[in-house]
This record gives C-alpha cells, structure tokens and sequence, in this order.
C-alpha cells in the first residue's frame, strides 16, 4: 500500500480483517498531506459527522462543525493506532516496476516485493498551474496552494487569484480580510450553499444518494472525474462563501485567465452566462433534494424549500490587466490539483498524467488505486467516501491473489 493518508490506511484495516499480509509506507508520517501540504486556517469543508472511516467515526460533542488540520491529523492519526495499521513512515517509494512474482518497489528504506500493488497516494499531490505562469513578468511573485499558510507572508498590494473552486474562494476571502485589494479571476465553479432547509448541503449530498451514484452509472465520467470543487468554507458560523458573498467583501470579480501576452493578462468575458450556468446547476440540485425528502418521508422534518439570490454580475468586468503596471504584486494560483505518478514505472498512465483504471482496478493485474476523483461513486475522494470504496477494491485483490479470475465485480 503506498500512502498512509485515509485512503491506504481504510484498504489497510480491509485487508487485515482479511488477514491479508500487507504493508502500508509513506514518505511522510501519517497523514502526511495534511501535515504538509494544507494552509493554516483550512478546516474541512465537510461537517464532522461525515468525518467517517471503517469502524471508526467522529465521535465529538459537535456534528455539524468543521475539524481544523490539526483535529484531522489526530482523527487519521487514531485511526491507524486503533486499527494497528503496519505503517512504515519515511519511506519515499522512488519505482515501481513489473516483476515475475508482481511488482518491485524501491523506497528510500530499502526494496520491497510484492504480488500487489495499492495505489493510495492522494489525487492532489502536486499544484496544476497553467501554462500561462511563465509569462507572468518576473516582478510578481507567484505562490500556489502548497506554498501559501497566511496571507502576512504575501507582499503588501494587489492579489490576484485565479481560480474559483473551493480552494480560490476560500484564499480569495481570507487574504481579502487581511486588507489587501483581491481579484479574482473566475472559470468554471460549482456554487453550493453552506445550508439548505436547516442543514448542511454535505448533508444532503449523502443523505439523498447523489454522493453514492456509481461510476458506472455515469454518463459523462470523464467530466465528472475533472470536476471543480464545490465552492465551500468550513466555519464555525456556517457561512456561505460564494461569490455573492465575495463581491460583497470587497473582491473584484474577472473572468477566466486565459493567456498572459506582452505582460498584459487576458480574462474571459461572458461571466453572466457563466454565473447563470452556475446558478442552474445549483438549483437543480436542490430540485433533487426537494424531490428527495418527501420520498423518503422525512420532509416535514426540515425547512421550506429555499432559492438563493442568482449571482450578480459586475456592472463592467475587466478583460484585462497589465501586470507590469506595478498594480498586482501576487498572484496565487487556486489551479486544482494532480496526482504525481513520476515513479510509477508500469504503463497505466495517460498521456495527461492521469491514471487509467476501472474503478480502481488498474490495467496491470494486481495493480489497484483508491483516493481518486469519482473512482467508484461520486464520494470517493472524500474520507466519508473511502469505507464503500476500499471494501470493494480489497474484495477484488483478495479475489486476485485467491486466482479468481480477473474482472469487475459489482
Ligand atoms: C485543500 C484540500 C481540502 C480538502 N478538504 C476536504 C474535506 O473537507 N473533506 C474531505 O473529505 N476531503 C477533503 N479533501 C480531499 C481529500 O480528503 C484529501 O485529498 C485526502 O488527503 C485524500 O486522502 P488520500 O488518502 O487519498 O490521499 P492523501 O491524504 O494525499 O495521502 C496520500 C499519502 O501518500 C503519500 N505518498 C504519495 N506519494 C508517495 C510516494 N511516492 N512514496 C511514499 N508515499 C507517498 C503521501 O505522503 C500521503 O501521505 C481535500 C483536499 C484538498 C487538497
């Protein structure tokens, strides 16, 4: 198993209860992306009572509230002492290979063979910045996600940030209250509520199935493996941070960047069909909750359906910027994520960089992944979303180390 994050140490406690010899390595200690790669005043954006792995769940007097990084390491952390996961911490895996008996793996700590190979080493675990960056003249400082902890280390002066996704507005609205002018540069979202009809829109997501829709079940998957994270804040006040609320706090509101050319950055226009898409989509899903709640006979138990306030558009947007004005001192790129297969010797890699696998059964026999965008159900990337996951992964390993023949089971 390669990454001791909540993915590998789920597929671990699987496997165990299988009395399936197994070992777990991580580069870092575990949860090492929580440690390592997250700002400082991130929380979840999921509420605790979806903070939920194989026999073991968040059991703290607050359901609704958001965990802070450190409460998540301590979470994932428990989770590997009271499942007694065999975690080898340190141990960087720098190759793996095919071998006759399966695969061979080179770590920092020595070479280790084995018949099967889990990949559960996040999806996010390098920033995905656009070309455009190197166009960006050298005056601005560019910093992403893995670099920025607090807006203080950002120079004084005009931030830009581009992208919109959670991430995006979550910074966008944190350096905004640090008093530093913010634009931000807005493409393709998914706007969400923080509560509908008295609960948390996570909530509803699981409760109303949307979040256990299954791969196969979906028509466009490639799309919606490539979907933007939900534009979402965990806060102790359950605020909702759309861009409603981020115009209102002051940001400047641009559209999608899409080249950077003689120093002058070149935003999409159209930010009213953008936002009207936007607005679409977010009512349609609560037309499915809606559609939802009398169905399951629970309707009386919450609120009366509810509609937001559709995005405003700015009265003018800017097309462009020129960034050798001296106006814009930073630019954070709230680009999205990739997962880094650079040591993954095995060809099951597209040409994108993305991993080619059904369902988390990867082309190569004995080769599995977990922890990725829609592997198995809408739900998979998140930590509520392994336990389904990494059950039906580690049936099919066991499958294959018994010899059962080789094929997707349901
Ligand atoms: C900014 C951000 C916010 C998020 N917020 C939420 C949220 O609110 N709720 C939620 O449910 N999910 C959230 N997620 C999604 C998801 O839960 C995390 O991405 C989570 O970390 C994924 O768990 P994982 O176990 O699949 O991967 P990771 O936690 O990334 O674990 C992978 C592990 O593999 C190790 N590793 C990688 N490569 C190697 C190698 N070559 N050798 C050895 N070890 C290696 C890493 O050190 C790491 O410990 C968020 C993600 C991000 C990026």
């Amino acid at each position: 198993m390669i990454g001791a994050g909540h993915a590998g140490l789920a597929a671990s406690r699987f496997l165990t209860e299988r009395s399936i010899d197994h070992l777990v390595v991580d580069r870092g200690d575990v949860a090492n992306s929580w440690r390592r790669q997250r700002w400082d005043s991130l929380r979840l954006l999921t509420p605790n009572a979806q903070s939920r792995l194989p026999g073991y769940r968040y059991d703290g007097p607050d359901p609704n509230g958001y965990m802070t990084m450190s409460e998540v390491i301590e979470f994932i952390s428990r989770f590997a002492r009271v499942s007694q996961a065999p975690v080898r911490t340190h141990t960087n895996v720098t190759s793996v290979t095919c071998a006759a008996y399966g695969y061979h793996v080179a770590t920092s700590d020595g070479d280790i063979s084995c018949r099967s190979v889990v990949l559960a080493s996040g999806a996010c675990n390098v920033p995905s910045v656009p070309p455009v960056k190197q166009s960006v003249p050298a005056a601005i400082e560019q910093i992403t996600p893995f670099e920025y902890r607090d807006p203080t280390r950002l120079p004084e002066g005009t931030v830009l940030v581009v992208g919109a996704s959670a991430t995006g507005v979550q910074l966008a609205s944190e350096i905004r209250r640090s008093g530093r002018p913010v634009i931000l540069s807005v493409g393709e979202h998914v706007r969400l509520p923080r509560t509908y009809r008295g609960r948390d829109v996570l909530w509803w997501m699981d409760a109303s199935g949307v979040w256990n829709q299954r791969y196969d079940e979906i028509d466009d998957l490639t799309r919606a493996r490539r979907l933007p994270s939900p534009q979402l804040v965990g806060t102790p006040e359950r605020t909702t941070l759309d861009l409603n609320a981020l115009a209102a706090a002051g940001v400047e509101l641009v559209g999608r960047l899409s080249a950077v050319r003689d120093g002058r950055a070149l935003f999409s226009g159209g930010l009213r069909n953008m936002f009207s898409l936007a607005d679409l989509k977010m009512d349609r899903l609560l037309d499915t909750f809606d559609e939802w709640a009398p169905s399951s006979g629970r309707d009386a138990e919450f609120d009366r359906p509810e509609r937001f306030e559709p995005t405003r558009v700015p009265a003018s947007s800017r097309l462009q910027i020129d960034l050798r004005s001296g106006e814009i001192r930073s630019i954070v790129w709230a680009t999205g994520f990739r997962p880094d297969y650079s040591w993954l010797h095995v060809p099951v890699v597209d040409e994108k960089g993305f991993l080619r696998h059904e369902g988390g059964i990867v082309e190569r026999p004995g080769l599995y992944a977990l922890g990725l965008p829609v592997l198995r159900r809408r739900k998979s990337t998140f930590i509520h979303g392994i336990e389904d996951d990494a059950r039906d992964v580690t049936d099919h390993l066991a499958g294959y180390l018994a010899g059962a023949p080789l094929r997707e089971r349901g």
